[in-house]
């Protein structure tokens, strides 16, 4: 939308050529369906979110950064707002709302928008990208091809991979894809009985090959398959390629060792026949309190007074450490983002142009760029878009 919008403005004949019935479908379920439309930050801050190439994208943001973002869907007549985290979105709430004043913008423009036209590859001539053709067998010739096909995440949208088969068909490589921003499956059961249960305020370590890779302090849900919430969606963002990746979880950051051991010690002793299980209570959501001590090995019926000083001790380091095996993610049903695509060392970071095949150009979640949750990953499909419209758009 983005794309043909500044392709539109640059005084170019645009045509949107969208397979769905309608624009924006993955939009609509952004944010809950509120649409975190951007991120309100300066752009060192905003690369700061993107684990992979964010150099990349300097000129994307330079032409339109979260501020300008917002500035154009306010002239476009959706009032925006903005909340915790700098996270911003429409001020009704309503994710629709954002794709209607894009939609409204581009008809303004004199874009044509052609719906249920599925694209099924790209035409070439001359060494130079040509058109397309649609899987109807109509073709359309073009001075300059967009491709703006989105990841392979939540595919019901639209977004089903074909830019990255149209991409290796005209000699780009695509990075290895993988889903990100996803739920970690752990090889231990016992997270499954706590399936529901969020865990507020704890640590969670990750590391592989014995060098932690992501450290980070939040949320974290557990699930029937291990792990989801905000701590396991930022770390899949940072996993490695071999698997298994260890995990300890820091239940209680705020307390040492020594600390949490002192305290342990005191309520144990003023427990007196009070059984371990409940004791735990004072330091856990119930449910953990009741489980903790059995994945440990120890009796959660235990009465306190009779906890030994090495079961102690074990819940202290578990309660500072509880480990995890994360064997996987899931898959990219439940993905909020696609990891790796076009390699950004084929495409030109001023122009979003493909250096490989003149008249062609990539914008979005295609390009092998992602970001953390917060708003980023849509801020880096509206600039990226923006500057390949315009660049396509000033073509000669
Ligand atoms: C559940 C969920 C929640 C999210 N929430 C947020 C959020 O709050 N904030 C945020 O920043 N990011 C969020 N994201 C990520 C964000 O939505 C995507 O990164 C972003 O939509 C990518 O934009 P895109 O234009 O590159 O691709 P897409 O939005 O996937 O759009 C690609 C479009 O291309 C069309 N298309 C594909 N192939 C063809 C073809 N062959 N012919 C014609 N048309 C085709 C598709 O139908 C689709 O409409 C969320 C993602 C998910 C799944």
């Amino acid at each position: 939308m983005l794309a043909a919008l500044f392709a539109a403005r640059s005084g170019a004949k645009v045509t949107l050529l969208e397979k769905n019935e309608k624009l924006g479908k993955k939009v609509y379920i952004t944010g809950k369906g509120r649409c975190n439309c951007t991120n309100l930050c300066d752009v060192e801050d905003f690369l700061r979110e993107v684990p992979r190439n964010p150099r990349f994208l300097y000129s994307a943001l330079r032409l339109m950064d979260p501020e300008g973002f917002l500035a154009l869907l306010n002239s476009l007549g959706c009032e925006t707002k903005v909340e915790r985290g700098r996270r911003a979105f429409p001020v009704s709430d309503h994710a629709s709302d954002v794709t209607k004043a894009l939609e409204n913008g581009l008809k303004n423009q004199g874009v044509a928008i052609r719906f249920r036209a599925e694209v099924s590859r790209i035409l070439t001539a001359g060494g130079q990208a040509s058109g397309v053709a649609l899987t109807s067998g109509e073709t359309l010739p073009a001075n300059a091809v967009i491709v703006c096909t989105g990841g392979l995440s939540y595919p019901s949208t639209g977004s089903t991979g074909d830019g990255y088969r149209w991409a290796r068909e005209t000699g780009h490589t695509v990075t290895a894809c993988r889903p990100s921003l996803v739920g970690l499956r752990t090889q231990e059961a016992w997270p499954a009985q706590l399936q529901g249960l969020t865990l507020k305020n704890i640590c969670l370590n990750a590391a592989a090959c014995g060098k932690i890779f992501y450290s980070g302090q939040g949320e974290l849900l557990f699930t029937h398959y291990g792990v989801s919430g905000p701590l396991a969606i930022e770390c899949s963002a940072h996993l490695p390629d071999q698997a298994p990746v260890s995990v300890t979880l820091d239940l209680k950051p705020g307390l040492t060792a020594e600390q949490l051991d002192q305290r342990l010690l005191r309520e144990f002793a003023a427990a007196g026949k009070k059984q371990l299980a409940t004791v735990l209570q004072g330091l856990l959501p119930q449910r953990m309190a009741a489980l903790l001590p059995g994945v440990l090995g120890v009796d959660g019926k235990t009465p306190c007074s009779q906890v030994s000083g090495k079961a102690r001790a074990l819940i202290g380091t578990r309660l500072k450490a509880l480990p995890l095996t994360v064997t996987g993610t899931q898959d990219y049903n439940e993905a909020i983002v696609t990891r790796g695509g076009v390699d950004v060392k084929a495409l030109n970071a001023a122009t979003m142009e493909s250096k490989k095949l003149p008249g062609l150009y990539f914008a979005g979640e295609v390009i092998d760029v992602d970001a953390h949750t917060g708003g980023y990953n849509l801020q880096i499909a509206w600039s990226t878009g923006a500057l390949a419209g315009k660049s396509a758009g000033e073509r000669p």
